[in-house]
């Protein structure tokens, strides 16, 4: 892509409204523009990286054995009287009333929605275990949206629901995706530390929230410095195998959010015990028959008798993310992007747009780089080198490739690594390699 044809609109100025790292630079970078209190709208830079994220998402969810389908964001609220939450969840949601008069809503969540659609379909418990997920946009009317996409109204989740037969079925789906989010978070280029959590409006039996560390998180945490120090998993995972182990291993430490905290372990940890704010990413529930009792999901269980469904719900903040992966990497010149969430891979700048020698050089990398499937964003505008390279650094492609007269007289370029700054000269060739 060239910057001279793209949709990129950055700003210099720190925007007033936005009070944390993250919020600024979306808004500075150009990734998106608010609608109205809670409600954004993706421009394409910040587009990419929500469908980068929600394409790990997926990947991850896939190979735990979930199946993609979608849901729609409105829904009857007949559904939800049945579960008796359209009275509990309050103002949080969003009424809508049709032209006939009924009553509709846009899902904060789609347990009800979910629910209904396996009630009518599955009958058997040969039918089970099922996870059935969707990334789809949920509504909730917050009381306070602030921090940008972080705690929005309008946000993009991937939530799963599984469906077992008995209690222990259920907890190995519940392992599958405890499992799949510790991998899924890894890949994102963060460290999520699972947590044992309240299950709040959701209800149930056992919960784990996945929170990543950075200073502006909403709740303070405390959990086992091994957590910090050690990395997570990095083997191949086998979803068919037992996963306890894997489970217990991560759940055996310390990690508690703010409303579990715990003084008496907490001071047993002593030097070990690390505080911290908390973002949370994601959020695991197991709840049982909660929903299938109440809407009469069940199906014939292996002795012919009919049994309400044992189920569980997973939920990824696909949007959230965006905004905490920038609080999590990030420098006082701008986002550094994770390789695997990064909108362009390289970016390619051209010192001296208006020298032929630049240009064919700089033409002729972006269309080898193209070839190689590397995504690169080319600043080809006639612009001063200062102004390139701080745009360069506030938008934070994690790798640039710098072209200028100079150097190119000695047939070399630049190669830039935005984390570290370190910045190496090198031919042409040796740093088409080297990407
Ligand atoms: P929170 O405690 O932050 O209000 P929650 O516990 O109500 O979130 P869940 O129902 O567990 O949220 O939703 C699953 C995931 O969706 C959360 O882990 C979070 O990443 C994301 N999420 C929830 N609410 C919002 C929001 N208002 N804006 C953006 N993402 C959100
Ligand atoms: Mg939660």
């Amino acid at each position: 892509m060239r910057l001279s044809e793209y949709f990129l609109p950055t700003l210099k100025e720190t925007p007033a409204e936005a009070q944390i790292v993250s919020h600024r630079l979306m808004l500075r970078a150009g990734l998106i523009r608010q609608s109205s209190a809670g409600i954004y709208s993706w421009l394409p830079f910040g587009f990419r990286v929500l469908k980068k994220i929600e394409r790990i998402v997926r990947e991850e969810q896939d190979a735990a054995g979930c199946q993609e389908m979608l849901m729609p964001t409105i829904q009857p609220a007949d559904l939800w009287r049945e579960s008796e939450r359209y009275d509990d969840y309050g103002p949080e949601m969003l009424r809508i009333t049709d032209r006939h008069g009924r009553d509709m809503l846009y899902g904060p969540t789609n347990e009800e929605q979910i629910t209904d659609i396996f009630r009518t379909s599955v009958r058997s418990y040969r039918d089970l275990p099922l996870i059935l997920y969707h990334i789809q946009w949920k509504f909730r009317d917050e009381v306070r949206p602030r921090f940008g996409v972080m705690r929005g109204r309008e946000f993009l989740m991937k939530d799963s629901y599984s469906f077992d037969i008995d209690a222990d079925a259920a907890a190995r789906s519940y392992n599958k995706m405890f499992v799949a989010y510790l991998r899924t978070f890894e890949r994102l280029g963060l460290k999520a530390i699972p947590m044992r959590a309240d299950s709040g409006p959701i209800g149930g039996e056992k919960s784990h929230e996945f929170l990543i560390l950075a200073e502006t998180g909403e709740s303070e945490v405390g959990c086992h410095r091994d957590f910090i120090e050690t990395d997570l998993t990095d083997q191949a995972i086998d979803y068919d195998a037992d996963l306890q182990p894997i489970v217990d291993k991560f759940t055996a430490r310390y990690a508690a959010t703010d409303d579990q905290r715990d003084p008496e372990k907490e001071k047993a940890l002593g030097d070990d015990l690390v505080t911290a704010r908390g973002i949370e990413v994601g959020h695991i529930f197991y709840f049982g028959t909660k929903y299938s009792k109440a809407m009469n999901a069940v199906v014939t269980g292996p002795g012919g008798d009919q049994v309400p469904v044992a189920m569980g719900s997973y939920g990824i903040g696909v949007s959230r993310l965006v905004g905490a992966i920038i609080e999590a990497s990030h420098d006082e010149s701008g986002i550094i992007w994770p390789q695997p969430v990064a909108p362009f891979g390289v970016g390619l700048i051209n010192l001296k747009a208006d020298d032929g020698n630049c240009n064919e050089a700089c033409e002729s990398i972006y269309r080898r780089l193209g070839d190689k499937g590397i995504e690169v964003l080319y600043d080809d505008r006639r612009e001063r080198a200062g102004v390139k390279f701080a745009e360069m650094d506030l938008i934070g492609l994690p790798r640039q490739l710098i072209v200028g007269p100079r150097g190119l007289g000695e047939g070399r370029v630049e190669l830039k690594e935005r984390k570290t700054g370190e910045r190496r000269e090198m031919t042409i060739d040796a740093a088409l390699e080297a990407l």
